[in-house]
């Protein structure tokens, strides 16, 4: 059986993801870092929409943690592999480059990218064992195209998860791989709350921000048979605001 990891799979566009991703018929872990009620909701409606699901709790940017969690499943599911993966998790620490905490630019670059390194090299192994490959999706952002103002952590991060993403679809291309990075502007979530909605969405050609609903129906997407020639490419969904 072929199954999905999403990582921060437990609300935002991590939560749509598993949502679309099992209603593709695909059997979703779902990993967070500390919110069990909020993994638990979204374990809970997978499951009341006919499809299957397991919690994964781990911090992805921790080692230690993330190789004890993935390898307690593979002994558990010692005929499955993880085909799909959605390297998701991210976090925000803005603040303007002169004032920002040394622990503010670590803790960003170590959630996006170190996050990515740690599960990915992980799970890369077995994909490349089996015949049927598999997909990876790594959410990167606007800020890592564009460059944000007060978001040079997490600019660094996301523009380096998209070089980290060209690199490794060269890698892995002959095995039936593909590695993808989405880049998302202003989505609907927990992560832009606390941001000046109305007068954001005025730069915003669409004059809305976008849903998570419509980032997973991109993931969607790129996990699918159709989308098996499309590898090392960085695809935008920003309402037009950045082209
Ligand atoms: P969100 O609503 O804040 O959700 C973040 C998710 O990540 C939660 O499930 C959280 O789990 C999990 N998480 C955070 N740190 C983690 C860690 N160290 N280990 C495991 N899980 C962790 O964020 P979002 O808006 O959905 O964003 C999802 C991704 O899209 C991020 O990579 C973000 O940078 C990117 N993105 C978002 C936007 C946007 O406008 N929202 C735009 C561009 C890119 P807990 O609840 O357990 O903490």
């Amino acid at each position: 059986m072929k199954y999905a990891l999403v990582t921060g799979g437990s609300r935002g566009i991590g939560r749509a993801v598993c949502l679309t991703l099992s209603q593709m018929g695909i059997p979703v872990l779902i990993n967070y870092q500390s919110n069990d009620t909020a993994a638990r909701e979204v374990l809970d409606t997978v499951v009341s929409r006919g499809g299957s699901a397991e919690l994964l709790k781990f911090d992805v940017g921790n080692e230690q943690e993330v190789s004890a969690a993935l390898d307690a499943w593979e002994q558990n599911h010692p005929d499955d592999y993880i085909a799909y993966l959605i390297n998701n998790a991210g976090i925000r620490r803005d603040n303007l480059m002169f004032m920002m905490p040394e622990q503010d630019w670590h803790d960003v670059i170590n959630t996006s990218l170190n996050g990515f390194y740690y599960v990915t090299r992980k799970l890369l192994p077995k994909m490349l064992m089996r015949k049927h490959g598999g997909h990876i999706v790594n959410m990167a952002s606007l800020s890592g195209l564009k460059g944000m103002p007060g978001q040079t952590n997490y600019s660094a991060a996301k523009a380096a998860l998209i070089g980290a993403t060209k690199a490794l679809a060269q890698e892995v291309a002959s095995r039936n791989v593909t590695v993808n990075a989405v880049a998302p502007g202003f989505i609907e979530s927990d992560m832009t709350k606390d941001l000046p909605v109305e007068d954001l969405k005025k730069m915003v050609p669409m004059n809305r921000f976008g849903k998570p609903e419509e980032v997973a129906a991109l993931v969607g997407f790129l996990c699918s048979d159709a989308a098996g020639y499309i590898t090392g490419e960085v695809i935008s969904i920003n309402g037009g605001l950045y082209t």
